[in-house]
């Protein structure tokens, strides 16, 4: 079963040694002001509107496997944690990217390394246990349980590109949950499911339990926190079809 699997997550410290050896990329810039209309009644002074939490996220795509993949699981991704209130940046890096303690790491690799002892079709890790501030999602994988061809991912039409894409945003969203909400075990079906069809990817719109939710939101708002990271199980999605 595969979220039984005890396998160490073997690429983690060469990974950790790459995005640490050079300098940061520039964060996502700042919103613009925004003027309360006249007509709008202000709060009454002396009660703070309701604060959403906010995940702060960074995408790198280590061997650029798939730059079309940013905007469209972005997006995804940020619209299934919009839906559980939880606000979001991202910031595009790349290899040399150092990111803060208030940052997860997104990791985009072509495929599950060679060593890592990750089950079969995995489409992401997370290690398990504790708050990461880095997550492993498997390009080939989702291709497989998509039904597309690894080679044909530098060819695919901008429709299918999306679908790719909006695919890897949800193993992204499953992966986020994982990383900031350890708690949260996988669901029997849905978006934290341990394995995910095609069928699922497919569908218009998915998102999180109302219990899935509440969790992550508490999870973000204690995300920024320090805590312990060391060498963990990996809790990890796998294919389906
Ligand atoms: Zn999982």
């Amino acid at each position: 079963m595969v979220h039984g699997n005890r396998g160490r997550h073997a690429v983690c410290g060469a990974l950790f040694a790459i995005l640490l050896a050079i300098g940061r990329a520039a964060s996502a810039g700042d919103s613009e002001g925004i003027r309360v209309p006249l007509r709008e009644v202000p709060a009454p002074p002396g009660i703070p509107p309701p604060r959403e939490p906010r995940l702060r996220l960074v995408w790198i795509d280590v061997l650029d496997s798939a730059p079309f993949a940013f905007r469209y699981a972005s997006r995804e991704a940020s619209a299934i944690l919009a839906d559980a209130g939880v606000a979001t940046t991202w910031t595009l890096g790349d290899a040399s990217t150092v990111t803060g303690e208030d940052e997860l790491k997104i990791v985009l690799m072509p495929g599950a390394a060679n060593g890592a002892r990750l089950p079969a079709h995995v489409m992401g890790g997370t290690p398990r246990g504790a708050r990461s501030h880095t997550t492993w999602v498997y390009l080939s994988n989702v291709l497989w349980a998509l039904g597309v061809a690894d080679r044909a991912v530098r060819s695919l039409a901008p429709s299918d590109e999306a679908t790719v894409a909006r695919a890897l945003g949800r193993v992204v969203a499953h992966e986020i949950v994982h990383a900031v909400a350890p708690e949260v075990p996988h669901s029997r079906s849905g978006l934290m499911a341990d394995r995910m069809g095609r069928g699922f990817m497919l569908l218009a719109h998915v998102g999180l339990a109302p219990a899935q939710q509440a969790a992550l939101r508490a999870g973000v708002h204690a995300f920024a926190a320090p805590s312990l990271e060391g060498a963990a199980p990996v809790e990890v999605v796998a294919g389906r079809r």
